[in-house]
């Protein structure tokens, strides 16, 4: 997968395409990950098609990443053990298949995995 318009997320922002949807509000979502690698794996998502990876969203929107980092704790603690790994794929090289910036929120079982 490449750089899309509309990217894959804006289409289950929009509705376009079904997803297991467990928060969402005027700026960003949370959905699960369709192919999960830990028993909780979440995708926090801004709304906004604005950033392309975490670099860019740290500096454009600092609050915003802010808030993606407090969703990921809530979800973790609601739908797990409030442990988790947050992880930020950051260029194709490093496994980043979708070019709009998301959080990895992984939980459950992950002494012996690790990301791949
Ligand atoms: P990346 O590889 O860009 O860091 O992460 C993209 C993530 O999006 C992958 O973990 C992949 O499984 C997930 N994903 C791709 N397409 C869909 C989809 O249509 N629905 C959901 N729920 N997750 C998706």
């Amino acid at each position: 997968m490449s750089e899309q318009t509309p990217s894959i997320f804006t289409k289950i922002i929009n509705r376009e395409i079904p997803a297991e949807i467990l928060f969402e509000n005027d700026r960003l979502i949370a959905i699960r990950d369709i192919a999960p690698q830990a028993p909780m794996h979440l995708l926090v998502i801004p709304k906004s098609e604005n950033f392309q990876n975490v670099t860019e969203l740290a500096a454009g929107d600092p609050q915003l990443l802010a808030e993606i980092v407090s969703t990921a704790h809530n979800l973790a603690t609601l739908h797990s053990n409030g442990e988790y790994r947050l992880v930020f794929n950051t260029g194709e090289s490093a496994g980043q298949t979708v070019f709009h910036v998301h959080a990895h929120v992984l939980s459950g079982g992950l002494q012996e995995h690790t990301l791949a």
